[in-house]
């Protein structure tokens, strides 16, 4: 099947096989976690070893440096369990006024992070908080036991910070299907949300939807149920064109723990790096904008999940509904 995805991006148009001018910048600070979630596509755990060394964090810096405007956008793993979170943030924060952080929301929880929250706010960073569901039962089956009050207690701590009440401090909540089903609609489901997370006190800005990617341990999680090939043909059968133009890898590049350079995070998790025209592995380090733009992206048919239905990427669903 390999190549379909590609096939079906040309017949639309075939300049969408190439990336346009660059606005995020994606960075993985490794694959440490506190949790160990069953639809997790970069197979992160306690166990992780692959830790951004400050080393390539200076040379992501001197990148923003560079190009002026760029967003950061910050995820793992658990982001929070590097090292030099801190001073990545606080280093990047002069070259850039937009940073998001990817939270598991439960690290807040972890003994020792209790400066996060103010560390947020200082730092005006805003926050893409992963919570699959609004009901303990859903998130305690997909995220771990205990998982829907840990994160109620740290929402309810970033509330108290300002978050989702002062708008320079932005909280969206982030949710994937807990199985091989596309998400519904965005705006009814963030509705659903703020009624049912309205009893703990938590309130947000909004609720992006993403599709579950078709690798790694999701992928496992269908084989293993011997759901896979209906998920992929769910992702095929929900192709959707007008949406093809705004997959996510045409303006951002993502960038692995050691320095090397993806289309996006999941190709990221498969190991297909970016190449020069060369053939060689393209870095972070020495490269600029001209070495990124107008590349050809490299497309497998994972890429299926971000053209399905209401399309999907880092920042939820590429139609955006109203109701
Ligand atoms: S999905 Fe997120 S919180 Fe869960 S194991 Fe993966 S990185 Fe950690
Ligand atoms: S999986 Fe990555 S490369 Fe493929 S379409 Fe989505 S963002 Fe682009």
């Amino acid at each position: 099947m390999a190549g379909d995805f590609k096939t079906a991006i040309l017949s639309i148009d075939r300049t969408l096989i190439k990336r346009k001018t660059l606005g995020i910048v994606q960075v993985n600070l490794g694959d440490t976690c506190n949790q160990r979630c069953v639809h997790c596509h970069v197979n992160a755990g306690p166990e992780g070893k692959n830790i951004m060394p400050r080393r390539v964090m200076d040379d992501v810096i001197r990148f923003l440096s560079g190009s002026k405007g760029l967003m950061l956008d910050i995820t793992g793993g658990c982001p929070e369990l590097n090292p030099d979170f801190r001073y990545f943030i606080e280093k990047a924060r002069l070259f850039t006024e937009k940073i998001i952080v990817r939270s598991n929301l439960t690290v807040l929880c972890e003994p020792g992070m209790e400066w996060l929250p103010e560390f947020y706010r200082n730092n005006t960073v805003k926050l893409f908080c992963s919570m699959p569901c609004y009901t303990k039962e859903n998130v305690d089956k997909q995220r771990g036991q205990g998982v829907f009050d840990k994160s109620i207690r740290a929402l309810n701590l970033l509330n108290d910070c300002g978050y989702g009440k002062d708008k320079k401090l932005e909280i969206d909540l982030v949710y994937n299907p807990g199985g091989g089903f596309l998400p519904g609609k965005q705006d009814v489901l963030e509705k659903d949300y703020r009624q049912n997370l309205e009893k703990y006190g938590v309130v947000f800005n909004h609720l992006i939807t993403i599709v579950n990617a078709p690798i790694n341990r999701f992928k496992h999680y269908l084989e293993v149920r011997g759901d896979f090939d209906e998920y992929m043909k769910l992702l095929i059968n929900n192709f959707n064109r007008d949406v093809a133009a705004d997959i996510m890898c045409r303006n951002l590049v993502s960038v692995g723990w050691d320095g090397i350079l993806y289309d996006c995070d999941f190709n990221q998790s498969l190991g297909l790096s970016m190449r020069d025209s060369a053939g060689k592995i393209m870095e972070i380090r020495g490269g600029g904008l001209s070495d990124i733009e107008g590349k050809e992206i490299i497309f497998e048919n994972h890429c299926y999940c971000c053209t399905a239905g209401a399309g999907s990427s880092c920042q939820g669903a590429l139609v955006k509904y109203v109701s």
